[in-house]
């Protein structure tokens, strides 16, 4: 029997080979260049159609987010359009906390990762998609350390300024698959939601603010491992030009609404953070944060409340995060978006768990959760 081979070395890859004996690998993630961040995956297995490989990640309790392994299962696909699940275990024990990863292909070719990728590839066929859209301006409105472009979006005529910005951490797909979503329902000329949503707001959007991350393959940090979202108080050229780039352009249009989109690692659900902890905040700016997440919880069971990250004491709140930097800086409301890797617990899915077609279902959700808001 042949060894089974594992490659990483493409747009988004990360794996490194520690050992191959058979049809059983031996793996480790890298770091995330210029950082200790470590736990996107993503490489190729080749070589074993019909039969079964064992891929052991190990020292996982030393990864970013070791809460993330206990009850997630890896993503897998064969034909890189549908992904599903591998059978998966934890042993946080086993050398430095092993994550099991159990497949059979039917084919000579497997594709394995953290969450379905989103490659720089498929960012620029939506870039260009939505480029050549009716009504839609498209802006290069910066570049990254690596020379890749910073894409953005504008689209609607009205005066509600709307920021929808997503992946500050690159190995968050599942906030580009959102974009996508939220993308296709906006630029459909035949969809009254996106007609309503044009006529009272104008949209200005960045699907990916982190290409670099992305395209190198990292959780949480750009080219030069800087994590985007702790830089918004003083961006500069030569750590965090993304987001200089995006807050100078917000400076030149005003923000009424922001939405910054993640992935979050442990929690298994969907739900927002907000912007409590931020200086001189009024019951009324708080108020329509909560207003807003109230109507996304009712408008779909994919979000909820209960689960999420500890409120930020009073005044505490960090102002290099993006959210409170936001709301503080426009005095609107904004928000992070979290989605989960595990599976949604409240809406469970056994062949996929969180997955991008419900990524990009929720993207207009939050759309249609928006237009209420507006209107209410
Ligand atoms: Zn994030």
């Amino acid at each position: 029997m042949t060894d089974i081979q594992i490659d990483a070395a493409f747009d988004s890859g990360n794996i490194e080979v520690l050992s191959v004996v058979g049809s059983t690998a031996r793996l480790a993630i890298r770091q995330d260049h210029h950082s200790e961040f470590r736990q996107w995956f993503h490489f190729r297995l080749s070589g074993q159609a019909g039969q079964e490989v064992e891929l052991n990640i190990e020292q996982m309790e030393s990864t970013a987010y070791p809460r993330g392994w206990p009850g997630y299962n890896a993503r897998v696909s064969e034909d890189r359009e549908y992904w599903g699940v591998a059978a998966t275990s934890y042993d946080a024990k086993e050398n430095g906390g092993t994550l099991t990863i159990r497949y059979t292909p039917a084919s000579d070719i497997a594709y394995f990762a953290y969450f379905a990728p989103y490659s720089m590839e498929r960012h620029h066929d939506l870039i260009a998609e939505c480029a050549a859209s009716q009504g839609v301006t498209y802006q290069r409105i910066g570049t990254t350390l690596d020379g890749q472009p910073l894409d953005y979006v504008r689209l609607g005529e009205g005066e509600t300024q709307v920021w929808l910005y997503a992946r500050q951490h690159p190995g968050e797909t599942q906030a580009e698959w959102w974009m996508e979503g939220a993308l296709e329902c906006l630029t459909d000329e035949s969809d009254t939601l996106a007609r309503e949503l044009r006529r009272r707001c104008t949209f200005h959007i960045v699907p990916n603010c982190n290409p670099d991350g992305s395209r190198r393959g990292h959780l949480r940090t750009n080219a030069v491992g800087a994590n985007l979202n702790r830089e918004w108080l003083d961006p500069s050229d030569d750590r965090a030009p993304e987001v200089k780039a995006i807050l100078a352009k917000m400076d030149e249009t005003g923000v009424h609404f922001a939405m910054d989109v993640h992935g979050d690692e442990a929690i298994p659900a969907v739900f927002l953070a907000g912007y409590e902890g931020i200086p001189d905040l009024t019951e009324e700016h708080i108020g329509q944060f909560n207003r807003y997440e109230a109507i996304l919880e009712r408008r779909t069971p994919d979000f909820q409340t209960r689960l999420g990250y500890p409120k930020t004491p009073a005044g505490k709140g960090n102002l290099g995060m993006s959210t409170n930097h936001v709301a503080h800086r426009y005095g609107c409301p904004a928000m992070t978006l979290e989605m989960p890797y595990k599976d949604n617990q409240d809406a469970p899915d056994a062949e996929q768990n969180w997955s991008p077609e419900r990524c990009k279902i929720l993207g207009r959700d939050c759309l249609a959760a928006l237009l209420e808001f507006l209107a209410g």
